[in-house]
């Protein structure tokens, strides 16, 4: 058994509120929500981070961004949204398995 959480998410292991799926990603609700809608989508093979995913297999970092705009507009984020994959430890990733967080239904400002 996997002991990283995404894979075990992956997995079926670990129980998920999944809201969509492709043939290489899966997205599911974030169990601490930072805005109205807060979806992860994460490729289902594991890779770190965005750059072991971009150094590995390029196509499914692409793949993630693309489902992580469905799930935007599949959640109604008309108004605008963000898309944001924290990186290492500077970049406050504290799941070692990317992920591009989806972000919406209010105004978030800016960043920092
Ligand atoms: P990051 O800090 O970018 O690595 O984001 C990790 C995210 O995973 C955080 O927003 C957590 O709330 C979220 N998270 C942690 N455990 C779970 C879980 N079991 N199900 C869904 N989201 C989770
Ligand atoms: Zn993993």
């Amino acid at each position: 058994m996997s002991e990283c959480l995404f894979c075990r998410i992956v997995a079926g292991e670990v129980p998920a509120t999944v809201v969509a799926e492709t043939p290489r990603t899966l997205a599911f609700r974030d169990i601490g929500p930072q805005a109205p809608t807060h979806v992860l989508v994460v490729p289902r093979d594991h890779h770190a981070d965005a750059g072991a995913c971009a150094d590995a297999d390029p196509a499914l970092l692409g793949e993630v961004m693309a489902a992580a705009v469905a799930v935007a507009r599949q959640e109604g984020l008309d108004g605008g949204y963000r898309l944001l994959t924290n990186t290492g430890d500077d970049g406050g990733q504290t799941v070692h398995h990317l992920h591009v967080h989806v972000l919406g239904g209010r105004p978030l400002g800016a960043l920092g």
